[in-house]
């Protein structure tokens, strides 16, 4: 959550700081801003998007080779002109710009005001700036040290970067659970939340570790710890095209990544499948191989979406590898004092691989000697680093912030692990996992099919646009993707929806049915699917609207329902992948329908970076 950039180098840093907030728009959009040093810091900022900043700074002539800029996802103090990031500190010495929250703000807050301190904004950030400057004033040292000082005494959660109005050759930055990226260019750096602001203009960069203090001139970078241990920076090759980073074509960053789907789980799965050698190689997993395999408990941690696609792991691990799960919100667990042991195995699913409750149930999970590992889609981020061994899904930048293609990509690496785990005990044959990955090496091409049909989902999407309430139900597997179909649905529509298994209906939900609710049924052929057959009946016995996602030949629940949305057969342990695709389609079209700003629908922000 939030976005932060910075320039430091020979160019006008002001249409970086642009191009790269608009990059990381998604982080938050709730107001934006950008302080530029020209001789004295200038700060412009605006309630509102990227775009409301830009109106309100156009015609203005805002120069400065240095450069700091935010777009914000409140944490404290409401959206407004004032609480919008950079803060200055009361004397104007400090400039600065934080994604995370200080915990301890009141404390330093009110021994700050002790000292005379005043605050304009509600936000936790403009204490740390203040702080910064009564520690750099009373106790007469430089901006570097004022800034390691004051972050030794704060709680929380941080990235952070500032500029000095006395110091003026410089920005530093620094780290704490919230990410922070330097990029490397020829004599200018950049910096940013993600990689995507600094992707156009250099290819080499350092991702900032906890604790971490950056001091960055245009031609001289030193790196280190918060406590003046010189650190030797890291740098890597950034392996991200512009391309994956733009729309192409497509209306929403929402709907490029639906239709990428096909392309995004065959590239999860490219050179892990070897259906010749009856073999699936996970290369991030060889050093925990024997424990995975010999595991007698799995917990899976995981929040919002990446929860979801834990559900389904729970399953396929369950059925397919026979291993007890348990998948357990990050958020709770952390503070549960669950029990943990040194033999279990803890799963941390998140697209950013920078979620705050995952990462700090990581913490905890490692603290009691369980062997952690990730499944990540960003490369290098935090959980991929804290974990002792993981497989990133390589389904590319998700932008959008309903998650989509990040949540198939999970299930295909849960599904290759409970494969891999399954045919090493033996418990399924040769044949049975053979014809498995082929089956996994078709899912592109049948979510492909699904997407020829895209008409049906607006059409669909058309009728129902004004409900108030939507319920979805499924069985076993398709259980999870209820929930999920559910979330995608309220996240960006605000259609009150909810997801529930399907025989518990009749312990509640099924009071809701009435003739104006839309109910979304999967099912498909599986286990229960006589079950799931009577479920309809129940709802159509009251009159509700059922929409059921059906295999491919169903004719039988295509008289009972309202509509049938035919998916392509497979394997039922494989069957999520595609009967996610109609949910996130329809949740889509009614969004549009409804216009609703679909990549970055209200109060949500993506990467939840704060707990
Ligand atoms: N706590 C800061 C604020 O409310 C930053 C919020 C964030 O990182 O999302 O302004």
């Amino acid at each position: 959550m939030c976005g932060i950039v910075g320039y430091i180098g020979n160019k006008n840093a002001y249409p970086i700081l642009i191009k790269g907030l608009q990059r990381l728009e998604y982080r938050g959009y709730d107001s934006a801003g950008v302080a530029l040093l020209n001789g004295q810091v200038n700060v412009y900022k605006k309630k509102g998007k990227v775009s409301d900043l830009e109106d309100y700074i156009t015609g203005q002539d805002i120069r400065g080779t240095i450069g700091i800029g935010h777009t914000r996802w409140a944490t404290h103090g409401e959206p407004s002109d004032v609480n919008a990031h950079p803060h200055t500190s009361q004397n104007g010495t400090f400039t600065i710009i934080h994604n995370g929250i200080i915990e301890n703000y009141s404390n330093l807050k009110n021994s700050l005001t002790e000292q005379g301190y005043s605050f304009v904004s509600e936000t936790d950030t403009e204490v740390l700036a203040n702080l910064i400057e009564y520690i750099y004033r009373t106790q007469e040292t430089n901006a570097e040290i004022a800034v390691r000082i004051a972050l030794s005494k704060v709680v929380g959660a941080y990235g952070l970067v500032i500029i000095c109005n006395e110091e003026k050759d410089k920005i530093i930055a620094a780290r704490k659970s919230s990410p922070l990226v330097i990029g490397l260019g020829d004599d200018e750096y950049f910096l940013a939340s993600d990689a995507t602001p600094i992707v156009e203009y250099t290819d080499r960069v350092i991702y900032l570790n906890n604790d971490d203090v950056a001091i960055i001139k245009k031609d001289e970078l030193i790196l280190k710890t918060i406590k003046n241990d010189i650190l030797e920076p890291n740098v890597q090759k950034l392996d991200l095209g512009l391309s994956e980073i733009e729309k192409n074509g497509f209306d929403h960053f929402m709907l490029k990544e639906i239709f990428e789907q096909p392309r995004s789980i065959r590239d999860t799965f490219r050179g892990r499948l070897n259906a010749e050698k009856n073999e699936i190689r996970l290369g991030g997993l060889y050093h925990v191989y024997d424990q995975l395999v010999n595991a007698k408990r799995i917990i899976i941690l995981a929040c919002g979406t990446s929860w979801h696609a834990g559900l389904v792991g729970e399953y396929l691990f369950e059925d397919l590898a026979r291993i007890q799960v348990e998948v357990d919100y990050a958020s709770e667990f952390r503070y549960r004092n669950p029990v943990i042991s040194e033999e279990d195995i803890v799963i941390a699913i998140s697209q950013s691989g920078e979620t705050a409750d995952t990462l700090a149930a990581i913490q905890l999970a490692k603290e009691a000697g369980a062997t952690v590992l990730g499944i990540c889609n960003v490369v290098g981020s935090s959980i991929s680093r804290e974990t002792h061994a993981g497989v990133y899904t390589h389904a590319g930048p998700e932008i959008g912030v309903a998650s989509t293609k990040a949540f198939t990509a999970q299930v295909t690496v849960l599904t290759m692990m409970a494969m891999m785990i399954a045919r090493e005990k033996q418990l399924i044959s040769v044949e049975k996992f053979t014809g498995l990955i082929k089956e996994l090496e078709d899912i592109p091409e049948k979510i492909g099919k699904i997407l020829e049909n895209n008409d049906q989902f607006s059409d669909i999407a058309k009728i129902y646009k004004d409900a108030t309430n939507a319920l979805y139900l499924g069985r076993g597997v398709s259980y999870p993707v209820a929930l999920e179909g559910a979330l995608k649905l309220k996240e960006i529509s605000y259609i009150h929806a909810e997801g529930y298994p399907a025989a518990e209906m009749k312990h509640g939900p099924i009071a809701l049915i009435d003739e104006n609710m839309p109910v979304v049924v999967i099912a498909i052929k599986d286990s229960s699917y006589d079950k799931i057959v009577s479920n309809i009946q129940e709802v159509k016995a009251r009159n509700g609207i059922v929409i059921a996602i059906v295999t491919e030949g169903d004719d039988t629940i295509e008289k009972m329902v309202d509509h049938v949305i035919a998916i392509p057969e497979t394997d039922p342990s494989l069957v999520s992948l595609l009967s996610t695709i109609p949910l996130q389609l329809i949740a889509y079209y009614i969004a549009v329908m409804r216009g609703c700003n679909v990549d970055q629908p209200r109060n949500l922000a993506k990467s939840v970076t704060v707990e």
